[in-house]
């Protein structure tokens, strides 16, 4: 097995038949020399520093129905809400006093918050924070509206594939949402110029082990600069809501997968990590992960952003807890990186870039 991983490590890529493998074997050994593989390579490219992103939760309102997600259009126990674009700019103005340098606006699909609006936010903002990054993950748009965005001064783009095969997507989701359409924007992403985030559930209902062997191989082709992988988390007003989480063991697996894959992609270690287990966030960057996303939206509105149970938004995961997150970084030998932390394919000279790396 280390032979495939050291392949793995070297060439970036393996066949089909060799992913599986690798998914299959629950060794420690195995799982022991993976992590430390990934480990490595994340210190190698980029020093033991983590990228913050203020993340900003926009809005619940969704036209969408997928059973997965809490804030789906079929749930009628949700507390809608949209902030405003001053509520927005505030939240941009306390994230960057606390040395925040990507904002990240992620919402439902907002029939209220059109892509006019979208635009002129991205706009004031752009206008504001000249130096700041600003990533948009607001789902499915026209290629059009993408590039009026792009145009406004957005640079990056989350925006999950969730998974490559076409049953399994249409298990997790409504009829009238497809993959194939959701693959176009990426590319429409891409090709507009985006750093542009893709990525999975871990152990989402339905998902086997051919399934992420597909989203391996999607991944490995289509060279995200951003890959967002976390465990599916049950919410109880879904179709979903008595299906078992994802594996932590398993997620963290896939997390190296994708550092030793693409050794410079920005890879987080995601909320609904730190929601399945107290250490997740820790765990993910032992496993890899070079960025945290901090929650920065108002403290009022954070519980009806709920997408599965349980969410953690409040202490380390929040922005406002920054200096906690320092400390627990600190214990696991990393420190917090105020640098934009754009995607670059060269090695961070860290040295040089974290200056000013530690919040008072
Ligand atoms: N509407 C945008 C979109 O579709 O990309 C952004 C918001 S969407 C809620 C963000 C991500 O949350 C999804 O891509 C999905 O992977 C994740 N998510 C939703 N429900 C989840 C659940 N129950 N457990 C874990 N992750 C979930």
């Amino acid at each position: 097995m280390k032979q495939l991983i050291d392949q793995l490590r070297n060439e970036h890529r393996l066949s089909g038949e060799d992913y599986r493998t690798l998914l299959q074997a629950d060794d420690a050994e195995t799982t022991t020399y993976l992590q430390q593989e990934a480990h490595r390579t994340a210190l190698a490219h980029f020093g033991p520093e983590i990228y913050i992103r203020g993340l900003i939760e926009i809005g619940n309102r969704c036209r969408n129905n997928c059973l997965y997600c809490g804030i789906r259009k079929g749930n009628p126990s949700v507390a809608r809400y949209g902030l405003s674009r001053d509520t927005i700019l505030d939240c941009c103005r306390q994230g960057y006093v606390l040395g925040f340098r990507t904002f990240v606006l992620q919402g439902g699909e907002d029939p209220v918050q059109t892509d006019d609006w979208v635009e002129q936010t991205v706009a004031v903002i752009r206008q504001e924070f000249p130096d700041c990054a600003i990533t948009l993950s607001l789902g499915e748009k026209s290629c059009e509206a993408y590039e009026r965005f792009f145009r406004a001064g957005a640079n990056r783009y989350l925006l999950r594939h969730e998974t490559f095969n076409e049953a399994h997507y249409r298990h997790l989701h409504p009829a009238e949402m497809s993959p194939l359409h959701r693959r176009q924007c990426l590319q429409d992403l891409k090709d507009i110029g985006y750093q542009t985030g893709t990525g999975i559930m871990v152990g989402s209902p339905g998902q086997t082990l051919d399934h992420l062997v597909e989203d391996l191989l999607f991944i490995e082709s289509f060279r995200p600069e951003m890959i967002g992988i976390g465990p599916f988390l049950p919410h109880h007003a879904t179709p979903f809501a008595h299906e078992p989480a994802g594996s932590l063991e398993l997620t963290l697996k896939l997390l190296s997968i994708f550092r030793l894959m693409h050794p410079t992609a920005l890879i987080p270690a995601t909320t609904a990590l730190a929601s399945l287990t107290p250490d997740g966030r820790e765990r993910g960057i032992l496993a890899g992960a070079n960025v945290v996303m901090p929650n920065l939206s108002p403290s009022g509105e954070r519980s009806k952003y709920a997408l599965y149970d349980h969410k953690a938004a409040f202490g380390s995961e929040a922005a406002e807890g920054l200096q906690l997150l320092a400390r627990q970084l600190e214990r696991i030998g990393y420190r917090i990186s105020t640098d934009r932390g754009d995607y670059r394919t060269e090695p961070v000279d860290y040295r040089t870039t974290s200056a000013n790396s530690r919040p008072e």
